[in-house]
């Protein structure tokens, strides 16, 4: 077996981590459960280059990072780098308040993985279809990066589609910066979210296609209408995808069967599904997004009610 790294190091608080990335300048690499990186270093392995990091920087064990926890003066629920998908799963703090990500969670993979998987390093690898990363969309979520540059700390919160490069593409630079926690808008009164996918009979990995939608509904007319909504989609797009036209053309409007097939016409026109090797052509993923979105869509405001 190749050896991929020499040291390995488990800081226990974030200064000590953000200090080692400091001192290896550009030649350690942050993990977190390792479930995507060490498959990624014996791919780049097997396909001729040569990886190889003086030492890897494991951030689940620095104090705190394992911590799910609500700022409700801010209004945010705030995920902490070591947050599994399994922790996810059980919170029922995520399962009422940003019930989409506890459904995502609930998807990723098999139990093994989702015990050791991070969050934060799902959204971290920058794939357009990972699941957290999907719900995470709607949910107005926010990463905060902190580096060390000479003895200086920075620490700033980013959009997380500000994120997104290109498949697998981070602006996040792992060999410097650390992605310390992640923030969201849980819902409120008059809320709901929702997440589906649809996978390959034997799939634990990536999805055909994943599907996220948060809502907010209002009485007009005696009836409850869209007042905002937020859907994403993935993979549909290079990068963390938005349904930006789809979501203007439902505010405002009850949702019934033909405001959903007009949406889903709109969704068709900004969505961009290729077709992929090893999971779904583009016309099947043409095929699935109307569903998906009659389905997403009906959960939230069926939640949101
Ligand atoms: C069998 C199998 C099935 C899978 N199924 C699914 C699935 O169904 N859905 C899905 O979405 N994903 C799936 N995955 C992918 C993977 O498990 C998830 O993306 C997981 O959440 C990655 O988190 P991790 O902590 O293991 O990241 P790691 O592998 O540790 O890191 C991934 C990348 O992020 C960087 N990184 C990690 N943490 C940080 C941090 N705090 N700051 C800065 N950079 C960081 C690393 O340097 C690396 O580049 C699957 C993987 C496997 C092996």
């Amino acid at each position: 077996m190749p050896k991929f790294w020499d040291e390995y190091h488990i800081p226990a608080t974030l200064d000590d981590a953000l200090g080692l990335l400091a001192r290896y300048d550009g030649r350690a690499r942050v993990i977190g459960g390792g479930t995507d990186l060490l498959l990624d270093l014996k791919e780049e392995h097997y396909s001729g280059a040569r990886p190889h990091y003086a030492a890897l920087i494991d951030v689940t064990r620095i104090a705190g990072a394992n911590e799910i926890r609500e700022d409700a003066d801010a209004g945010w629920i705030v995920i902490g780098c070591a947050v599994t998908h399994a922790q996810v799963v059980a919170s029922s703090l995520v399962q009422a308040r940003a019930t989409a990500l506890h459904e995502a969670s609930g998807v990723v993979a098999g139990a093994q993985i989702r015990n050791m998987g991070t969050v934060v390093g799902n959204v971290a690898h920058a794939l357009p279809a990972a699941d957290s990363a999907v719900a995470l969309a709607v949910l107005g979520a926010e990463v905060q990066v902190r580096s060390k540059q000479s003895t200086v700390n920075s620490e700033q919160w980013r959009p997380i589609a500000s994120l997104y490069l290109g498949p697998g593409k981070s602006a996040v630079d792992s060999t410097r910066e650390i992605i310390s926690a992640i923030r969201f808008r849980p819902t409120g009164a008059n809320e709901g979210s929702a997440f589906a996918r649809i996978m390959r009979p034997q799939g634990i990995a990536l999805p055909i296609l994943g599907m996220a939608a948060r809502v907010k509904l209002a009485i007009r007319n005696s009836q409850f209408a869209i007042d905002d909504v937020a859907i994403s989609a993935g993979p549909v797009a290079p990068t963390l995808f938005r349904a930006a036209r789809t979501e203007e053309f439902l505010r405002g409007k009850v949702l019934d069967d033909a405001t959903l097939e007009q949406a889903a016409r709109v969704l068709l026109s900004e969505a961009q599904p290729r077709t992929s090797a090893h999971r779904a052509t583009r016309e099947y993923r043409v095929e699935l997004l109307p569903t998906m979105l009659r389905e997403v869509m009906t959960r939230a405001v069926k939640r949101a009610k």
